[in-house]
C-alpha cells in the first residue's frame, strides 16, 4: 500500500449522528439528517474516477466518516458502488464509526465490500452510549471477517483510567486500541486535567502506534454537507470546485 499511486479520498458523508456524546465537538454532529441522495453521492464517485483517471490515478482509498458514516441509510448501496469490477485494480475502503448498528448490519457490510482489496475501520468507543461487551464482539466479528479494526478511545480526563482498564479488557480479547486525548471545542488544543502519569500513558501509547502511519500519494476531502454547501480541498492539488463537482450540479 505505501508505494502505489493511490488517490485518497477522505468524504464526511454528513454531520448527522445517532449518538450525542458531552465531548462531542459543536460542528461535528447534527440531529438533522443531512445526506444527500444516493444517485448524487454515486455521481460524485463516478466523477471523483473519472477525474482520478485522467490525472493518471487508477487506484483508490475511500475513507468515509462523519457525523456517524453508518447513519446514512443508503450507505450499503453507496459502498457496492465502489467495486466496478476490473476497471479499478486496486481499492480499499476505511470508515470512522461509533459502531452503532447491529451485528447483522455489520455482516451485510461486509458483503458489500468483500471484493474490495483491503477494508478497514477505526471503532470509536463512546462510553455514555456503547456497551462494552457488544462492542466487542462487533470488532471480533470484523475481525474475523478480514476487516482491520482499531478501537479509537478519547481519554477523558475524568473517566482517564476506568477508560484505561476498559481499553486494556479490549486488548486482551485481541483488538488493537489507540487512546487520544481530549481536544477543546474549536479542536486546537487538549483540554486541561491530565497529570503527567496520563501524559505519559497516552505519549507512551502513542509511540507504540507511529508504526502505523501510512505515506500517501494523493489525498482529496470531500465534505458534502447540503446541497448548497460544497466544499472541495485536493491536498497536493489545487482544482476548481466546479471540476470536481459537475455530476452534483448537473443532479
Ligand atoms: S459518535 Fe462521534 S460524532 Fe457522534 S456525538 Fe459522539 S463524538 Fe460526536
Amino acid at each position: 500500500m505505501l508505494d502505489r499511486p493511490l488517490f485518497n479520498v477522505s468524504w464526511i458523508l454528513g454531520r448527522f449522528c445517532n449518538y450525542k456524546c458531552s465531548y462531542c465537538w459543536p460542528y461535528a454532529r447534527t440531529d438533522n439528517p443531512d445526506h444527500q441522495t444516493l444517485e448524487v453521492y454515486k455521481a460524485t464517485v463516478d466523477e471523483i474516477k473519472r477525474q482520478a483517471r485522467a490525472n493518471g490515478f487508477n487506484q483508490f482509498h475511500w475513507s468515509f466518516s462523519g457525523g456517524e458514516p453508518t447513519a446514512y441509510k443508503n450507505l450499503l448501496d453507496l459502498t457496492k458502488h465502489l467495486d466496478d469490477g476490473v476497471s479499478t485494480p486496486y481499492q480499499t475502503v476505511h470508515m470512522t464509526t461509533n459502531l452503532s448498528p447491529s451485528l447483522n448490519w455489520w455482516r451485510n457490510w461486509h458483503n458489500a465490500t468483500c471484493l474490495l482489496q483491503r477494508r478497514s475501520i477505526t471503532a470509536s468507543y463512546h462510553a455514555e452510549f456503547a456497551k462494552e461487551q457488544e462492542f466487542g464482539d462487533k470488532c471480533l466479528q470484523l475481525i474475523h471477517d478480514l476487516v482491520h479494526v482499531t478501537i479509537n478511545q478519547v481519554m477523558v480526563p475524568e473517566h482517564f483510567f476506568e477508560t484505561l482498564e476498559r481499553c486494556e479488557r479490549f486488548r486482551k480479547r485481541g483488538i488493537n486500541v489507540t487512546l487520544k486525548p481530549q481536544s477543546n471545542d474549536t479542536a486546537t488544543a487538549v483540554v486541561d486535567g491530565y497529570t503527567p502519569e496520563m501524559i505519559k500513558v497516552m505519549q507512551d501509547d502513542f509511540e507504540q502506534q507511529e508504526g502505523f502511519q501510512i505515506r500517501l500519494t494523493m489525498v482529496l476531502k470531500i465534505i458534502l454537507l447540503t446541497k448548497q454547501n460544497v466544499l472541495i480541498h485536493l491536498g497536493l492539488i489545487s482544482l476548481p470546485i466546479g471540476l470536481v463537482i459537475v455530476g452534483i450540479r448537473v443532479l
